[in-house]
């Protein structure tokens, strides 16, 4: 039957996601709430979502996944490309959200909310950065900038900065060269004001914190940047200008199949 082929493709989709768990994943923060609903008599999965060993079960019932909210239904497909979020939305539209994108611009987004550094978090192994002398200058003459972006980050003598915390998004790996960019930035910006300085700052930590295309997910980091991209309805392009998500119509792709 149709239910019977479509629950087989799904196991296929859930087999994949399973093998892309292998490889080290990124921790993320995310955890689903407690109001995501299940489908179809699942067992619920609510409780483990935000656990990465999981198991094939588990995997199963997440293609079955609906996320009620606002009398928004949103069923989690899967994804495409390394990049590409599919999800149904209310039996209606087929969505296709750039998962870096998304997740770029609900970073940014955060950063700029929270200049006092809300977000900052203490790194367990500081991080040391060597500048070229003008970066350097230009990076210890403008600590606040840094600040202003929940990064700590002190002088440590010999054109070296120390970055004590960092915004909780930026995984360890990305800050020399965040940090280096950020510096040569100011460096070579000396006129620009400091509003658009800062506006630069957010795009380009969010832009290294954010999922990249391309890498591996977990189905549930996806699932949640959905829901997150459904509370925020107001977020449809990345901070670069490119949409966020492309949406095809339930009503466009039958009458390309010649149904209507
Ligand atoms: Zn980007």
């Amino acid at each position: 039957s149709y239910r019977e082929n479509k629950s087989d493709a799904l196991k296929n989709i859930s087999k994949k996601s399973n093998e892309q768990k292998s490889a080290p994943n990124k921790k993320t923060e995310y955890e689903i709430q407690q109001d995501t609903v299940i489908s179809s008599g699942e067992e619920p999965v609510t409780e483990n979502l935000s656990d990465n060993k999981t198991n094939d079960n588990k995997n199963e019932a997440y293609t079955e996944l609906i996320i009620e909210q606002n009398a928004v239904d949103i069923k989690y497909i899967g994804e495409a490309f390394s990049t590409y979020i599919i999800a149904e939305k209310n039996g209606k539209e087929i969505l296709f959200i750039d998962k870096h994108a998304a997740h770029e611009r609900m970073i940014y987004e955060k950063l700029k909310a929270e200049k006092a550094g809300a977000f900052s978090q203490l790194l367990l192994q500081p991080v040391t950065v060597t500048l070229g002398k003008e970066e350097y200058d230009a990076a210890i003459n403008n600590l606040n900038m840094f600040s202003e972006c929940s990064f700590e980050v002190d002088d440590f003598g010999n054109s070296t900065v120390i970055v004590r915390s960092a915004p909780q998004y930026i995984d360890a790996s990305e800050i020399p060269d965040c940090i280096a960019e950020m510096a040569d930035y100011i460096a070579k910006g000396k006129n620009d004001i400091f509003t658009e300085k800062m506006e630069w700052f957010y795009h380009n930590v969010a832009c290294r914190s954010a999922v990249k295309a391309g890498n591996k997910s977990t189905p549930q980091e996806l699932i949640e940047l959905v829901k997150k991209l459904e509370e925020n309805p107001q977020i449809k392009y990345c901070p670069h200008g490119r949409p966020v998500c492309i949406v095809m119509k339930k009503s466009e792709i039958e009458r390309q199949f010649g149904r209507v």
